[in-house]
Parts: structure tokens; sequence; C-alpha cells
């Protein structure tokens, strides 16, 4: 879906805002877990309980009611505003997405803005930080799949090569799991240290204010646990391996998959060329599976976009800090980024802590409906402050 709210100056860049329809399923066998039906949008205790509700329902709806909420009041926007909503996000968003952008490029070759969900306001745990931490997206990692394989002779067990098929392919992820990608800070969270510097404990602010000197600690910090370390650098994971048949006859093939999520400055056509030099072994082949996606491009931080989304995410909520980061999943966002490359933003303006995001395409999602007050008084200030 395509709202187009056609703006009174047609030499302003439009601001498009993103939000997505569909939802992920309840799996089999959890409905019962719920404490409210997961389709029955039902109120109790100060929550709305469904699934979508945190994702990404409250964006769609928060974005419609802030519009019905402005147009109520007179207001008739200078810049054109674009709603669009998608439909396939959840299994990677080509029809939705896909089209959506591509039609909004013929209409409007330039955007002043994209914001699609994304961070969230985080109110425990950001970098021991005690107030809640507004997380805005700048840029997503890319995604790339492998498919490492090598054949042997078959034949009886008994008589066995030095190596078969399943013994080479096991080495080439072995060492590619022994050899992860280089860690480094400039894939997004150094950015988000550096807006971060005033507010961290004062031990901690020496090192964050000279990533120039403490680099190295900070990454060893960050490198052990997957979380951080999936913010630090491109990943290497193994996700599935076979070969053979029968346990006494060699195998003739052999194969493994290893998905790599590319941290932005990461290009594929560079992962795979350190994939083949890493294996150095000329009888695996190495090749693509499906097309990936490369990492998006990193919108900027010190340009008028993201200072009015920062005053606005400010303005509603008056006790978080902002900061940029770089999202680790994937979003719609990242197939309209050639749109606005330097201005696409990924957040969505709740209050979470690390439990309710756990929840998202968990048991029982529910939105406080207080809460939900706050989205559409976000997108109403936005649409405001952006003419
Ligand atoms: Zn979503």
């Amino acid at each position: 879906m395509l709202y187009e709210w056609p703006g009174t100056d047609a030499t302003l860049k439009p601001l498009l805002l993103l939000a997505h329809q569909d939802v992920v399923p309840v799996l089999p066998g959890t409905e019962a877990q719920w404490t409210r039906p997961p389709f029955g949008g039902q109120q109790a205790g100060g929550y709305l309980y469904g699934r979508g509700a945190l994702d990404d329902k409250l964006n769609v709806l928060g974005q419609l009611e802030a519009v019905e909420c402005l147009l109520r009041t007179g207001f008739r926007p200078r810049r054109t505003v674009l709603l669009a909503f998608g439909h396939d996000e959840e299994t990677m968003g080509q029809r939705g997405a896909g089209a959506l952008a591509a039609l909004i490029g013929q209409r409007y070759p330039q955007l002043e803005m994209v914001l699609d969900e994304g961070g969230t306001i985080k109110t425990d745990g950001v970098a021991g930080i005690r107030q809640p931490v507004a997380l805005v997206g700048i840029s997503e990692k890319g995604y790339l799949s492998v498919v490492l394989s090598a054949t042997g002779q078959g034949g009886h067990s008994s008589m066995p090569p030095p190596l078969t098929s399943v013994g080479r392919v096991a080495a080439a992820v072995a060492r590619l799991e022994a050899a992860p990608f280089p860690a480094r800070l400039d894939g997004g969270i150094g950015s988000t240290f550096t807006y971060l510097t005033p507010a961290v404990p004062i031990g901690q602010r020496l090192v964050f204010a000279n990533q120039w000197l403490f680099g190295p600690l900070i990454i060893k910090k960050l490198a052990a646990a997957p979380a951080t370390n999936a913010a630090v650098r491109t990943t290497t994971a193994p996700t599935i391996i076979s070969g053979g048949a029968k346990d006494n006859v060699l195998p003739i093939a052999a194969s493994a998959t290893v998905n790599f999520r590319l941290l932005p400055g990461d290009s594929s056509a560079a992962v795979l060329r350190r994939v083949r030099e890493i294996i150095n072994d000329p009888l695996v082949q190495v090749r693509r599976l499906g097309a990936g996606q490369e990492a998006s491009p990193v919108s900027r931080t010190d340009n008028a976009a993201f200072g009015t989304l920062h005053r606005t995410i400010k303005s509603v909520f008056p006790q978080a800090l902002v900061a940029p980061y770089t999202v680790l999943g994937a979003t719609d966002a990242r197939t309209y980024a050639h749109l606005c490359p330097q201005a696409t933003y990924r957040f969505s303006p709740l209050l979470m802590d690390q439990k309710a995001i756990d929840s998202m395409h968990g048991t029982n999602e529910r939105l406080r409906t207080a809460a939900y007050r706050h989205v559409i008084q976000f997108y109403a200030a936005l649409i405001r402050n952006m003419q």
C-alpha cells in the first residue's frame, strides 16, 4: 500500500515512512501458551496482545493515526509525505518493498528521509548507561550464503583415501571458523560509542573518547559475546553440512553451507575472495547460494534529516539519549536505501527492555497501550518537524 499526501511545495523532497503489514507465524503448538489469543487483538492489564503488536503493526497504525490526527487539526504539509506498507518483509520483502521502491523511485527520484522500523529506545543495558538509549539504525548488515563442495571416488570404506570428500569439506569449514573476519569499529558501532561517550560512567568515558588508542581493548570486549561480536565484524556461521549415505560407503559428494553477515564496508565479492584464500584448497568448489544482499550504505548523522529525527525523539522521549547503530538483522529499508543513501534510518518509537525485544517473534507479543500513544505523537511530531 502506498499513500501519498501531496505537499504544497513541490520543490521539497518527500518524507517516506515505512512499515510492514505482515507478521511471522505463531508456532504450531504454542497457541495455548498465549495468555490472550494471538490474533484476537485483546487488551488486558494495560497491554494489547497479538502477533504483530510490536513487529510491525504499531508502526503501520501509528503512522496512519498520526496522519489522521494532523488532518483533523487542518494541517497541510509543505513537504510531500509518503507512507509505504509492504506485505512480505518477513520473507525478504521483494514483492512488497521491492515493487514499492521501484514505483516511488519513478515518481520521486530524490527523498529527504526514509524511516523504517529498527532500533527502539532501550531501557536496559546499553554500555552501562542508566538512561534509556534511542538506537537509530544508520545502516544494516548484508547477507551472503556460500556452498562449499568436494567430490571423491566413492567405494568401500575399508580402504579409504587419506582425505574423503567429507573430510575435505569439514577441513574447509574448520579453517573458516578458525579465521574470523577482522574486527573493526568503523562498521557503525564506533559512532554509537562517540554519541554515548558523555553519558557513560567516568571510567568508560576515557576509553570511549579515545577509540584510536583503546580500539583493540574495546574490540576484545565486544568480540567476547555473540551479540556484540556481530556488531564489529562480518560473521561466519556454518549452517548446513551433508555428505555420504551409509556408514561403510565412502562419500562421493559432500557439501557445507556457510552464512555470512556482512559488516558495512565488506562487499560480497571481497568476502568470497577471502573465503577462497582461507580455504586454500583447489579441490573445494566455492559458490554463492542465491543473490544475497550487500550491506547497506551508511547514512549520515551530520545532516538536517538526522538532526530533525534526533530533535523529534527528544521532544517525545525527553529522558532518552539518541545514538546511531548498525542493524544486525534485515529490514525493508535496505530495499529503499538507494533512493536516499544519506538519510535512511531505522527506528521504532517505543521504550523497550531486552525481554520485550526478545518477545517480538515469540509468544505473548504485546504492546503497552500507554506506549502506543507515544508512537502516534512521535510520527505526528516528525511530520510537522520535517516541514
Ligand atoms: Zn519487522
